[in-house]
């Protein structure tokens, strides 16, 4: 099979799985508790958040595992009391979105320009607002189309507006450098499953002296933000796709970057073919194209049965038949959007699999 959608999940590296195997097999300890099989699965938890406070550069203390990207994004935006504002970004993942529907008139959408990109015009707008927000979430890159926002100019408008923000920068992560430090973001969160790691895990980054709202109580484990015994060959397989990330970050990148330029010129000998957020800065892997009179779902199906994996948009709103949300939202013509291709490459790709893409692809749209 050729798998070409790397955003929606990847597969779990082997040198992960052979970390994470004794903590299946062996030991099986809680890591709550004091004897020493309990003390040794503690101390593989304190070595995997350094693995991922390492890749976002940022201190162990201040990054708490979590069951994946939505629960650190629900925890975010649930810490904030019920009558503050909050903004978000309108092409945030559902995780985001759907919460702040519940928001109702405390929900200040923040628009995005026909690229996708979140401009610093309309942060400073949201800057002059009488009612604030209290918290903003801009995602770092963007599941579908690939664009990454400006996190930094971002960051350090609110920080003087005293808006707090929040970045989902779960598809970011592995792909791009992502630094905590670097970036004046108060809130980060991250997935294990689409850097080579488990699903059912993530984290959850935040700046010192800032407080969540425990959305699980019991145990008191993660410091008393996430209570809950720990996933604990989750988290160990999280912290070892964390250190191969950080090691292979550059090569990863280059090796994708180059495979979409051969992907790209590809599409770019097929007439009538629209390429989204392409004059944005996008990830590496990311391609997202509509062929004009083309329906996304039923190419995905017909190239489904030739064996290759592609997305018509984001996992969780495929299957829907309707146009991808965040392509509207960036004023995509609603025909164009919804035959929208997400094609997400990864580190085990290779040239000779995009050939065969564009040859099958460029069968399917000359039969119509
Ligand atoms: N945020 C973004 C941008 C995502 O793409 C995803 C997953 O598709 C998530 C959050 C959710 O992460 P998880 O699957 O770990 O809950």
């Amino acid at each position: 099979m050729i798998y070409f959608d790397h955003n929606a999940t990847t597969p779990v590296d082997k040198r992960v799985v052979e970390a994470m195997l004794p903590y299946i097999t062996s030991f099986y300890g809680n890591p709550s508790s004091l004897y020493k099989m309990g003390r040794l699965v503690r101390s593989a938890i304190d070595t995997a958040r350094e693995q991922v406070a390492a890749l976002v550069d940022v201190p162990p203390s201040q990054l708490i595992f979590t069951s994946g990207g939505t629960e650190a994004n629900n925890l975010v935006i649930k810490s904030i009391s019920d009558h503050s504002v909050i903004a978000t970004s309108v092409i945030e993942h559902p995780s985001i979105s759907e919460l702040a529907r519940q928001w109702g008139d405390l929900h200040i959408p923040i628009p995005v320009n026909r690229q996708g990109v979140v401009t610093i015009a309309a942060i400073e707008q949201l800057t002059q607002r009488l009612a604030k927000p209290k918290l903003a979430s801009v995602m770092m890159a963007n599941n579908e189309t690939g664009g990454v926002q400006n996190i930094a100019e971002i960051a350090l408008l609110l920080k003087s507006a005293k808006i707090l923000l929040h970045t989902d920068a779960v598809q970011a992560l592995g792909k791009i450098p992502v630094s905590f430090a670097q970036l004046a973001v108060d809130f980060m969160s991250l997935s294990s499953h689409k850097i080579y790691g488990p699903k059912g895990c993530g984290a959850l980054v935040f700046a010192k002296n800032l407080n969540l709202t425990p959305q699980l109580i019991g145990g008191g484990q993660e410091g008393g933000w996430r209570a809950g015994t720990e996933n604990v060959a989750a988290i160990v397989g999280f912290g070892k796709a964390a250190e191969l990330a950080k090691l292979e970050l550059d090569s990863r990148a280059e090796h994708c970057f180059l495979l979409r330029q051969q992907l790209e010129e590809g599409l770019k000998s097929i007439p009538h073919v629209t390429i989204f957020s392409e004059q944005a800065v996008r990830l590496p892997n990311t391609l997202q194209f509509s062929v004009e009179g083309i329906d996304g779902e039923m190419l995905l199906m017909q190239l489904d049965q030739k064996n290759i994996a592609v997305s018509s948009g984001s996992a969780c709103a495929s299957g829907g038949g309707k146009a991808s949300a965040v392509l509207t939202s960036m004023g995509v013509e609603q025909q164009l959007a919804k035959g929208a291709i997400r094609v997400s490459l990864g580190k085990d790709n290779d040239a000779a699999e995009i050939k065969q893409f564009i040859t099958v692809l460029k069968s399917f749209v000359m039969k119509g």
